[in-house]
């Protein structure tokens, strides 16, 4: 487990840090054009509409960019780790900060297949992403 600092939760997030719970990724979807929204937010930047809402993606990606760091900022950091920017196999613009997770550090490479898993914390289940399972 990785030490966070947890999000503050509102209407607009909520599904994205808790759908995980039943083993869903969340992710506002415009109702009008189909277009997905990431930051999750009520509003759709590609046809202005408001009929914004969270669906359950496949929750596979790939690593668009990624990052390792090994410096523990806080106590009971494990490091070292991995950050990353995934894009979800749906949209590519949509594109997620998260861990990168059962993977050496070593061994993680740039459009690197993977698929979500999520990790509970206090009431959130905060998305990470793991190498495709084969
Ligand atoms: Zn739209």
């Amino acid at each position: 487990m990785i030490a966070r600092t947890l999000p503050v939760i509102d209407r607009d997030n909520e599904a994205y840090w808790t759908w995980g719970r039943d083993g869903k990724l969340a992710i506002h979807r415009c109702g009008d054009c189909d277009y997905f929204v990431h930051p999750p937010v009520p509003f759709c930047p590609r046809c202005e509409g408001r009929n914004v809402a969270p669906r359950a993606v496949s929750g596979r990606g790939r690593v668009v960019t990624f990052t390792v760091n090994h410096k523990a900022w806080v106590p009971g950091l494990r490091v070292p780790y991995i950050l990353a920017l995934v894009a979800i196999e749906e949209q590519d613009d949509v594109r997620l900060a998260c861990n990168i997770v059962d993977c050496h550090a070593g061994e993680v490479t740039f459009g690197m297949a993977v698929e979500v898993l999520f990790e509970q914390a206090e009431d959130l289940w905060a998305p990470l992403f793991r190498p495709v399972q084969s």
